[in-house]
């Protein structure tokens, strides 16, 4: 199967990356939002746009979807005016979105049923991930789907980890963002020790990024958008905190103890009281590390 044309179902931060990078890429692409701004800037970028999912699932042999949430996902594929309703002929389905592992496997089963490929793909690495084809991969489906879809994986991901069935991919994103989220928070405290024992964030970063110490928060996060103010990583509070939320479900649903990661997920939940969802996730450092206080005194939320 050559795959020549590409859907791309939401055109958030993300999407619209992608729709630039496949272009980019010499795919054409096909895509639709209910937003009519994003749609406008995805045709100005020089994609086709779909009146409706409708339209779009029957233009597309290969969909991608970039959506907020399970629902939606489920939404566009099993709901009223979803794919199982339209009658095409097998479409290739990549979901991008962080998404719920047991919604994922159950949309494989329906969607297996009447020809259809689901692989999960979500992503990290953000919006100039998206925008430079240099995403992260975690990607769960059958051997033979995966090769198919790699050629548009390929134009989208730097990396790419194949880590089990269809499923398996939305499970290790979970367990990635439990760990950035549970980072960020580590990461605040280390700089709020070193600080109070006399040594500047900046000399403790330097030092730590050369050290065990480190992670992605101290290389990137820290660097990039928190110490300069800029908290314009195009990744919000509301989605962390869904993610942070749905680790801690797969926990509940699986029986596993996970204690640190618990304390991790009672602050995370609380920052809704002082940072609100279209913030960037950032923020979190901003928050005292304890669950119902508000943001220290003189940093802004
Ligand atoms: P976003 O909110 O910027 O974009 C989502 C888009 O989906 C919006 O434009 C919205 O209008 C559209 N949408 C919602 N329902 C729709 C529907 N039924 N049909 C068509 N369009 C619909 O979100 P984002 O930051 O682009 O994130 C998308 C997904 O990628 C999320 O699951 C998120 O958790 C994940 N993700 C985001 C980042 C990041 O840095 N932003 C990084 C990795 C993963």
């Amino acid at each position: 199967m050559k795959i020549s044309k590409i859907g791309v179902i939401g055109l958030g931060n993300m999407g619209m990356g992608m729709v630039r990078t496949l272009l980019r890429e010499r795919f054409e692409v096909v895509g639709f939002d209910l937003n009519a701004a994003r749609m406008a800037e995805a045709a100005a970028a020089g994609a086709m746009i779909a009146a409706d999912i409708d339209q779009l699932f029957h233009d597309a042999e290969t969909v991608i979807l970039s959506l907020p949430t399970a629902q939606h996902v489920r939404g566009t594929l099993a709901g009223s005016h979803g794919l199982l309703s339209l009658g095409t002929s097998p479409r290739l389905v990549i979901d991008t979105t962080t998404s719920e592992p047991d919604v994922t496997r159950e949309l494989d089963v329906l969607l297996r049923h009447q020809g259809h490929i689901l692989i999960d793909a979500p992503v990290s690495g953000g919006p100039a991930g998206a925008n430079s084809g240099q995403l992260t991969m975690m990607v769960g489906g059958a051997n033979a789907d995966v090769a198919t879809a790699m050629p548009v994986l390929q134009a989208l991901a730097g990396k790419i980890t194949h880590v089990g069935p269809t499923g398996a991919g939305h499970v290790v994103k979970l367990v990635n963002n439990m760990l950035c989220a549970a980072h960020l928070l580590t990461m605040s405290e280390a700089v709020r020790l070193a600080e109070a024992a006399d040594v500047s964030a900046e000399r403790l970063i330097a030092a730590l990024n050369a050290g065990s110490g480190r992670s992605a928060i101290s290389e990137v996060n820290y660097p990039k958008w928190i110490m300069n103010g800029a908290f314009d990583s195009g990744f919000t509070m509301g989605l962390m905190r869904k993610d942070v939320r749905l680790a801690m479900a797969l926990a509940d649903d699986k029986g596993a103890e996970l204690p640190v990661a618990r304390l991790v997920g009672d602050i995370w939940g609380a920052s809704i009281e002082t940072l609100d969802d279209t913030a960037d996730f950032n923020r979190i450092v901003t928050c005292d590390p304890t669950p119902d206080t508000a943001p220290r005194a003189g940093e802004k939320s």
